[in-house]
């Protein structure tokens, strides 16, 4: 089955944020070219009227409202400073193994809140295969929705990323293709605890990995730790996989981002 991003939009665009070449006052309006129409367009999807985030010459980040747009270019009203950046200067990324229960869209809307920049779906030992899935529950096709969505509630400056469902094989070839600080949530693991990992200064890039239902198989540990991923337990409560997955974004973006 033809995964539901392939023919989205192109991902670097949405995770460009709109610059303004200039600081803007209040009620002053800005012409900008065809690339911030393009993501306006095709992130966005927004028309006029549409309120955004934008970035300001100061690096500040404002709220404005598109007053014209087409894809040689936008009009845009600048109206509210933000007293603080909506994106957050650590590249958190969560690669969630698919749940069997109807979860996915909930973690997806409180993961774009929690300032995560790429949010992947894998296929792993104990998870269920995206068409399982689509036979049961038809809505992975609204997950990019879902995203567009919880972005605009909560004010993002871009449209984090949101990958095609993966392969193991797949998702696994990402650790050499998007080098990054691997924490895997293993609830087997027996002494590591992810309060001890964040001991450590902000790792640039941070790849959270959550397993499914039926947690990671014993191989799959044992994958994660040859290749140098951090398996850690976040206590002795089992926590459902949405649960581990919205908290320990949170537990780290506080740590190593903005969140808090
Ligand atoms: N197989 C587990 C069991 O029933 O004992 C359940 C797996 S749990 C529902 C789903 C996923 O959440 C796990 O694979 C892990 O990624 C994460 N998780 C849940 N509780 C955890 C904990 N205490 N420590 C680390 N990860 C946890």
């Amino acid at each position: 089955m033809k995964a539901f991003f392939e023919d989205g939009p192109s991902s670097e665009a949405c995770r460009q944020i709109v610059d303004l070449p200039v600081i803007a006052a209040p009620e002053e309006e800005v012409e900008l070219g065809a690339r911030e129409a393009r993501i306006l367009l095709e992130c966005w999807q927004a028309r006029c009227g549409a309120i955004v985030t934008v970035r300001a010459a100061d690096g500040r980040f404002y709220r404005a409202r598109v007053t014209a747009l087409s894809a040689e270019g936008v009009r845009l009203v600048v109206f509210a400073a933000l007293p603080f950046a909506p994106e957050s200067p650590l590249f958190l990324e969560v690669f969630q193994a698919l749940p069997q229960r109807e979860r996915f869209e909930l973690v997806l809307e409180k993961l774009v809140e929690l300032g995560v920049m790429r949010i992947a779906s894998f296929v792993s030992t104990h998870s269920i295969t995206l068409e399982e899935r689509d036979a049961r529950q038809r809505k992975s096709h609204r997950w990019p929705d879902v995203v567009l969505r919880a972005a605009r509630q909560c004010r993002r400056a871009l449209v984090p990323e949101l990958v095609p469902v993966l392969s193991w094989k797949d998702a696994l070839a990402q650790m050499n293709l998007n080098p990054a600080f691997d924490i895997v949530l293993c609830e087997t693991e027996k002494s590591l605890r992810l309060s001890a990992v964040l001991e450590i200064p902000a790792p640039p890039r941070v790849r959270l990995w959550v397993g499914p239902e039926g947690g990671f198989s014993p191989e799959e540990v044992a994958v994660f730790k040859a290749s140098g991923a951090c398996c850690v337990s976040l206590g002795g409560r089992i926590l459902r996989t949405e649960t581990a997955a919205i908290a320990a974004a949170a537990v780290i973006q506080h740590r190593w981002g903005d969140f808090g």
